[in-house]
């Protein structure tokens, strides 16, 4: 993955650019939603590998995952704003995949799955891949890690949320 900041940020983004009413409720579960295909990592602790489609990067970090779980959230906690919650999260969910296909460790991602069990990568993969533990984060691979970070996502997010900003500035 990339790091919990990238993905975070990536949210975030999608949030404020969807979401014209500032939904807190819909924010957490945006943030909580690009985060949530990493929980596939206990596929190791259940002895299943990487390559297999419930592995690592596998089903829940697939577009038929972001659109079923994105479903499943708007339907529950969306009211008159389905659709609204419904995008918000599946871009959210989906970007997640996005991110890991373009960083430059592990195998890549299983975006088709179950009808292609193949993995991908985006063709350029310029995202440095993130260390799991907090202490690994903290070295001068960290480092490595948050300037790519910077320059691939935080940017661009940014340049968004300030196109965003003197929008509403404007009116
Ligand atoms: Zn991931």
């Amino acid at each position: 993955m990339a790091s919990f900041f990238g993905h975070g940020l990536v949210a975030y983004t999608f949030t404020k650019v969807i979401d014209k009413q500032n939904l807190k409720l819909l924010l957490w579960l945006a943030l909580f939603s690009t985060i949530m295909p990493d929980f596939d990592v206990v596929a190791f602790k259940f002895g299943i590998a990487y390559e297999h489609p419930l592995g690592h990067r596998g089903f829940t970090h697939s577009i038929l995952f972001a659109l079923l779980w994105a479903m499943l959230l708007s339907f529950i906690f969306g009211k008159t704003n389905k659709l609204v919650y419904f995008l918000v999260l599946f871009f959210s969910t989906v970007s997640h995949g996005f991110l890991d296909a373009m960083t430059n460790g592990g195998k890549g991602v299983g975006f088709f799955i179950p009808f292609d069990n193949d993995r991908y990568f985006l063709p350029f993969t310029p995202i440095k891949v993130s260390p799991i533990g907090i202490r690994d984060f903290f070295s001068e691979w960290g480092l490595q890690i948050i300037l790519s970070e910077v320059k691939y996502i935080a940017i661009p997010c940014l340049v968004v949320l300030v196109f965003l900003y003197l929008l509403k500035a404007r009116k």
